[in-house]
């Protein structure tokens, strides 16, 4: 049996390597961003059909724990981890659904929708928050004082990271900018049990708060572990979403992958996944990639305008998509990589373009969250520029489920929500209960 190995390594390149066991979340000499490094020439030996073979006879298998998503790609993903300190709840290997009637509706026949959000939690968050809650319970089994992980959210990473810590019996504690995530959002984590610290600021003013309450290495905070995406463990869950998409076309690669971004560790992590495909010659090619942003919080896009040669932030608006309401994402460095290594193209949208998209999507049997809404709203901005061609497979990743978002939905049909027109509004007829009156009125709707 090869032995495979993984660790640390300054993203921007500095000398040294770091054991992942360590509490350690930046570069200590540049203070930039860590990766978790796999041994390349290990995972050579095998051959791209073994690992394709390996992988596909994972799928589906009560086997502990190959029958995740993610952890039926353990050695590629985090191989030192012992079964019996995973933490899983099947992750992983969602559906990817043929948007037949939406694509007709807009001219594209391969349009697939990945739909992440039919996951444990409700969100894709729950891939790379496996990864980090296995590696913390091996910590604290070989003695690492870690006393509880901590994160700050705008809501789906926190309900990961409860349910997944309240399943390892590790106390978790959560940083929510006060009032501005969903209420199934805020309930997931206070029926797992975790302590919610609702704070008066937004997800950007949460993240400097928990930066200063958990520190690298040897001080006195140590012991309180961060669970953000700034911890690269998490991407390294993450990526199997772009390898997942991949697999299911029987391994050929698709033309295009959209993704709503905000603190842009998920296109990082969906490129690094590619990136090792390519590397140990299981695909030959790279999709493009669109990293879809709410025009309120558009960050990302602003410098993708730029070339890239200047980092902006912004102070983000509040959006529908309230997941991404973000302005200065933390894993900047390494989503330019993406784009750039990609081709790919950074998209923002308008209110009414999101929930628009989203409605009309709903409407041909998908049931969308606004973080959805956005990326399928940048598809159609992209079509209509020719960007993208009404020939090519093109893949949306549903990042969350719909049933998250209720206030979203209601708004909607209700017509209430800011800066939207509900074309597609479809409230309920309230009747009183005579035959007569509701035999007219459904020849009315039908007609
Ligand atoms: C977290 C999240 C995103 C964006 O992921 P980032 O890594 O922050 O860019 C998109 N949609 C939903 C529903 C999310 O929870």
């Amino acid at each position: 049996m090869t032995e495979y190995n993984a660790h640390f390594r300054c993203f921007r390149g500095c000398a040294g390597t770091y054991s992942i066991f360590e509490v350690l979340y930046t570069c200590p000499q540049c203070g930039g961003l860590l990766e978790v490094e796999h041994d390349i020439g290990a995972l050579r030996e095998g051959s791209a059909d073994s690992w394709r073979r390996l992988f596909d006879n994972r799928v589906g298998t009560t086997e502990w724990p190959y029958g995740s998503g993610v952890w039926g790609k353990k050695e590629w993903i985090m191989p030192t981890i012992a079964d019996d300190n995973v933490v899983s709840m099947y992750e992983g290997n969602t559906n990817l659904f043929w948007a037949e009637r939406l694509g007709q509706q807009i001219g594209l026949s391969d349009l697939w929708v990945k739909l992440c959000g039919n996951s444990h939690t409700g969100s894709f968050k729950d891939l790379g928050m496996t990864v980090l809650v296995s590696v913390v319970k091996q910590m604290r089994e070989e003695g690492v004082p870690v006393r509880a992980v901590a994160c700050a959210s705008t809501g789906d990473t926190s309900a990961a990271l409860a349910a997944y810590a309240a399943a390892a019996g590790i106390p978790a504690v959560i940083f929510l900018p006060e009032g501005k995530v969903s209420p199934a959002q805020l309930i997931q984590p206070i029926s797992n049990g975790a302590h919610v610290l609702a704070l008066d600021t937004d997800f950007d003013g949460c993240m400097r708060v928990i930066r200063e309450i958990t520190h690298d290495g040897d001080s006195p905070d140590s012991s309180i572990y961060l669970a953000n995406s700034m911890n690269s463990l998490r991407i390294e869950g993450q990526k199997t979403v772009g390898i997942e998409i991949v697999q299911q076309f029987d391994w050929e690669v698709p033309d295009w992958i959209i993704v709503p971004v905000g603190n842009l560790g998920n296109i990082s992590a969906i490129y690094k996944g590619l990136k090792l495909m390519k590397d140990l010659g299981v695909v030959d090619r790279l999709p493009r990639l669109v990293a879809a942003q709410a025009a309120k919080a558009n960050p990302f896009y602003l410098s993708y305008l730029n070339g890239f040669s200047q980092r902006v932030s912004v102070e983000a608006q509040t959006t529908l998509a309230s997941a991404i309401q973000i302005g200065d994402p933390v894993s900047y460095e390494k989503a330019v990589q993406a784009i750039q290594e990609t081709e790919g193209i950074v998209e923002h949208v308008e209110e009414h373009e999101m929930a628009a998209a989203s409605a009309m999507a709903d409407a041909t049997g998908m049931y969308t969250c606004p973080h959805t809404g956005t990326a399928l709203a940048a598809l159609f901005k992209l079509l209509q520029r020719e960007v993208v061609q009404s020939h090519e497979r093109v893949i949306v990743v549903s990042t969350a489920h719909g049933l998250k978002f209720t206030p979203f939905k209601i708004g909607y049909h209700e017509g209430t929500l800011t800066e939207v027109e509900s074309d597609l509004a479809n409230p309920p007829v309230y009747l009183p209960p005579d035959a007569g009156i509701v035999r007219d009125t459904i020849q009315r709707k039908l007609a």
